[in-house]
């Protein structure tokens, strides 16, 4: 059993009012951590904390190469204790051990060197301007507390592509995962500590929306990043209005994958199946719509069910599984709930469409289920699901299925499948969407931007663009006469 505790400036202490909560291993049902349950009180401190790391002269006194450093060093602890954090992650949230093991935790150490690199390299500029004798130039400066508030569906990658480029630039930082998933978080903050990041500089506060709230309400907070629901993305928005604190939000999404009718289908199938299952659905990206030409759409239906009925389904631990559970009871039920809703508006179901039972009937499972015959304007193809529930949608022409595409309140990810150069190269111009994948699966690379369009979000991460999210511009204006 994990008992875990907040971390405030150097100490690691329980919540002020001693209130813990449990998490629970979605395979089983059963508790498998007790984390401090983080309230206002905890934040108040956590922010004092930051901000004295953020001013201390350690902190501020550490050349861009120490700090770059440091965050290597981070990079290279998370691969040495991979096998733990990934196991951990697998217990906590239920995540295929493949993708814990291959996917979240590299991609968290991978981020962190890719900012390490990028701590020496913040550049200014100097302004062409036409102003006799002035010379003007802009720096980066850091913007000092920054709240990094992360979902359960990634928790180790997510933090860590908050994290990293947060440090990076200088600032300091209180880490709130979700309450679902706490256990890869408090780990990531003491290998923190670990590696020798000054104390402050990272901090931690467990607990569930009490503890969001407060953060986005403190005003000794400079910056929230928000990777969540829409939902919550927009109770963010209006809270943090008082004090127009700087936000970045990567929500929810929808994505549409366009299967052409020169497609090779058997390709489009397995990428697809990927696509929409990884982490059982449970991804931002997941792509959820399949808008298949109305000559393929059959064969491609029929492969589909196919192959989701003979993917092994098990707890995460088992290097075989490709779909485990989900996170938890309640969003068990979620899905549920947005199967019926198919059923009920009359959707085709196809296969899937039940909880599993057996041997695995005390954990969270449900079958990978695929719709036909949907109509766009049914809640499966309009709501995201987070969850393995696939939507089919015939169309006769291109114009029909970027309609069907583009009319959502999302805009994070769309998808081609097409054999045609031309294609391949316009209709990704036609989607909106921040992201769009032609003829793959979702990736992710620290090089790469992300995020969304409308209620996908505002702002993006990775690449150099998080330079941008977790710094200000500041203008100086040098008389020269
Ligand atoms: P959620 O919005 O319920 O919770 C996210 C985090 O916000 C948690 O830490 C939670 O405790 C906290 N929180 C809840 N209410 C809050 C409030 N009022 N103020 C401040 N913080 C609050 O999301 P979730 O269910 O954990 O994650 C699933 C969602 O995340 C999906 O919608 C998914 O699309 C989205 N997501 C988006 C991306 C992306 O890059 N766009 C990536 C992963 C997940």
């Amino acid at each position: 059993m994990h008992k875990t505790q907040l971390l405030i400036g150097e100490d690691w202490v329980d919540a002020s009012a001693g209130a813990t909560a449990d998490t629970v291993d979605p395979a089983s049902g059963e508790v498998v951590g007790v984390f401090a349950d983080g309230t206002a009180a905890d934040v108040d401190a956590a922010v004092a904390a930051a901000r004295a790391g953020f001013e201390s002269d350690a902190w501020q006194s550490l050349s861009p190469d120490a700090r770059g450093k440091l965050l290597w060093k981070v990079a290279e602890l998370i691969e040495e204790n991979g096998q733990e954090l990934a196991a951990l992650e697998t217990m906590d949230q239920g995540q295929p051990i493949f993708i814990s093991s291959n996917v979240n935790v590299p991609l968290a150490a991978q981020v962190f060197r890719y900012y390490a690199g990028f701590a020496t390299k913040i550049e200014g500029k100097v302004s062409p301007v036409s102003i006799p004798n002035q010379l003007i130039y802009q720096q980066r400066a850091p913007l000092g507390v920054c709240g990094l508030i992360t979902p359960w569906n990634f928790p180790l990658a997510i933090a860590a592509w908050k994290l990293a480029p947060a440090l990076a630039t200088g600032n300091a930082a209180i880490l709130k995962p979700a309450e679902q998933t706490p256990l890869s978080t408090v780990r990531l903050a003491e290998i923190c500590r670990e590696a020798g990041i000054p104390a402050g500089v990272v901090n931690l506060v467990t607990g569930g929306p009490e503890a969001g709230q407060a953060l986005v309400a403190h005003q000794g907070v400079d910056m929230i990043s928000f990777t969540g629901s829409t939902a919550v993305g927009q109770e963010i928005v209006k809270a943090s209005a008082r004090d127009l604190k700087r936000l970045g939000l990567e929500l929810g999404g929808k994505a549409a994958s366009i299967i052409c009718d020169d497609a090779d289908v058997d390709a489009a199938v397995t990428g697809n199946l990927q696509g929409a299952l990884f982490n059982t659905g449970q991804a931002c990206g997941a792509f959820t719509r399949f808008l298949v030409h109305r000559s393929r759409v059959d064969e491609f239906t029929s492969k589909l069910a196919a192959a989701a009925d003979s993917l092994p389904i098990g707890p995460g631990r088992d290097p075989e599984t490709f779909v485990g559970p989900l996170v938890s009871e309640e969003h068990l039920n979620r899905v549920a709930g947005y199967v019926a809703s198919g059923r009920d508006q009359g959707a085709e179901l196809v296969t899937g469409g039940e909880r599993v039972g057996g041997d695995l009937e005390r954990g969270f499972f449900y079958r990978p289920t695929v719709f036909a015959g949907v109509q766009n304007d049914m809640t499966i193809a309009q709501e995201e699901i987070f969850g393995p529930v696939l939507s089919v949608m015939p169309f006769d022409d291109m114009d029909e299925a970027l309609s069907i595409a583009n009319s959502t309140v999302y805009g994070l990810v769309g998808v081609v499948w097409t054999q045609d150069l031309r294609t391949a190269h316009t209709l990704p111009q036609r989607i909106n969407a921040g992201t769009v994948f032609v003829n793959q699966l979702p990736l992710i690379d620290p090089g790469a931007p992300w995020g969304g369009l409308g209620l996908s979000g505002w702002g993006r991460e990775l690449g150099a663009y998080s330079i941008d999210e977790f710094t200000e511009t500041r203008s100086v204006f040098i008389n020269l006469a």
